[in-house]
């Protein structure tokens, strides 16, 4: 006989590995539409769900990250599950998924970051953007890293958005960043900065920046930091002119930064410069530390295709620096028995159907979507209808799908009771939250965050609320 997936007797068992925005809106998607029954069960590492939202967004940027109550209103929906804590690949395994589930998402995001390839990165002092922000995020697993800000001066190399949020949280005054919810160790920490001067270095020119017009402008309304931009730099050369003249969003951008260029400085305590058309070529050691970064300047040159690509010039300039963020992208990791495109990093995948990268052939029941499907761009709400597009080739497969073995809700209860693995659920979830919420009214923040794993833990034990295997 053959089993009707998706039915009142059989509904579509789905698992969703990881709880950040795409994980979300792939549950919300499947949840609503009305074809088929489904169940979802989602699993990730952490005890929290809501990936970059919580750990990813800039503590000043509370209005976005308020996109949590639409993810909130998919948990609450009793077809939904949560399984915090549980990490996939040591865990539970893809076997374990394809026991109990029909159909798998991978909605992993893009855990790891670019490299600038030049030498001296690897020095004490210089690091990727990224784990600055999960540090200052309160991210359980960057929360013993150590940012030294005795140092005069900051490098953020690359200008896309993640550049924006390092550069302006390094920028921001203590009482800027006091009513946040960053990390309380970071707060003390960058209360203490002696940073002066931070730098953020584009490799190619102004028309050709990755950052969006609101992030810029958030630069000239800073408390005690004057931004720094040489009009000369601002020239255009006729090709980018054209790409500008082409984008409202780029001459948006040029007008905040030629404003800025207008701007005199106020004597404020720190100054952000924005230079253009530079590239790393070296970070320089000294004391066993970075203490400066070697520049060379670039021009640029249209390839075949059109696109501006820059080229170094041979004439080179040194700035002193204590710390560098390296801010030029995220990048995928690949998860075990899941294909993985390494140039990319991304898994590969058709309309969200992971495929076999060696013969192109579709993997019936798995599906990706996300950063881990289309690579690290876009916004929060780009991956609401790259979700839906994954959801739909999910229910276009149904009739082709191979039923899970073991589909009864209970057995992944059962599993996960045999390993002795505690996990989170939802309403654990939102034990940690209200506690969190509670210790930063009394503050006057959003919230207070737990950082270490094994206090949300205790609290929940506390609360009784670990579900004990
Ligand atoms: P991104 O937007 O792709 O920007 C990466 C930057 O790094 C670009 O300026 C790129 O320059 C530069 N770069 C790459 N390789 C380089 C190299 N070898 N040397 C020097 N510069 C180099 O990436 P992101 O900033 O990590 O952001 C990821 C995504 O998250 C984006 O879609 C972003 O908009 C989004 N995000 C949004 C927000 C928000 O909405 N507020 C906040 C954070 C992140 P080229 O252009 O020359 O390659």
């Amino acid at each position: 006989m053959t089993i009707q997936l998706g039915t009142v007797a059989r509904p579509l068992r789905v698992a969703i590995v990881g709880a950040g925005p795409s994980g979300f809106y792939a549950a919300g998607a499947l949840l609503q539409q009305k074809e088929v029954n489904v169940s979802v069960d989602m699993f990730d590492r952490l005890p929290t769900p809501y990936g970059l939202v919580r750990y990813g967004v800039a503590p000043d940027h509370q209005k976005i990250k308020s996109v949590a109550k639409v993810y909130d209103r998919t948990a609450a929906d009793p077809r939904f599950r949560f399984f915090g804590h549980i990490d996939f690949g040591q865990d539970i395994t893809h076997a374990d998924l394809r026991c109990h589930y029909d159909q798998i998402i991978y909605a992993v995001g893009a855990q790891s970051d670019r490299k600038l390839d030049i030498p001296g990165e690897e020095l004490a002092g210089s690091f990727s953007a990224t784990e600055f922000v999960a540090w200052y995020n309160g991210h359980p697993d960057f929360a013993d890293l150590e940012f030294d800000l005795s140092c005069n001066a900051a490098v953020v190399v690359g200008v896309g958005n993640v550049a924006m949020d390092v550069a302006r949280v390094l920028a921001k005054s203590k009482d800027e960043l006091s009513s946040t919810d960053i990390a309380d160790y970071a707060l003390a920490t960058l209360a203490q900065s002696n940073i002066k001067d931070i730098y953020v270095l584009a490799r190619r020119g102004p028309a050709q920046v990755k950052f969006t017009p609101p992030e810029i402008k958030e630069f000239g309304e800073l408390a005690d930091a004057d931004v720094l931009v040489e009009a000369t730099e601002l020239i255009l050369d006729p090709l980018s002119a054209a790409e500008a003249a082409a984008s409202t969003e780029t001459q948006r951008n040029l007008e905040h930064l030629q404003s800025y260029a207008a701007r005199p400085l106020t004597g404020k305590a720190r100054r952000v410069h924005f230079r253009f058309l530079v590239s790393p070529v070296e970070l320089i050691e000294a004391n066993g530390k970075v203490s400066a970064i070697r520049l060379e300047q670039n021009e640029l040159r249209a390839d075949e295709t059109g696109y501006l690509n820059a080229y170094g010039t041979g004439t080179f300039e040194t700035i002193a620096a204590g710390l560098v963020l390296r801010s030029v992208g995220y990048k995928g990791i690949p998860l075990e028995d899941v294909p993985y495109d390494k140039r990319r990093g991304t898994i590969p995948n058709d309309q969200g159907r992971v495929k076999d990268p060696a013969s192109g052939a579709p993997i019936l029941g798995e599906y990706v979507v996300g950063w881990a499907k289309r690579g690290p761009s876009g916004v929060i709400g780009t991956n609401k209808p790259d979700a839906i597009e994954t959801v739909a080739t999910m229910l276009s497969d149904l009739p082709h799908t191979p039923p899970a073995p073991q589909p009864d809700p209970t057995s992944i209860d059962g599993l996960l009771e045999e390993r002795q693995l505690n996990f989170v659920t939802i309403e654990g979830w939102r034990i940690l939250d209200r506690i969190e919420v509670e210790q930063g009214q009394a503050q006057g923040r959003p919230r207070v965050k737990f950082t270490r794993i094994q206090d949300m833990l205790e609290a929940l034990h506390a609360e009784i609320h670990l579900k004990e295997g």
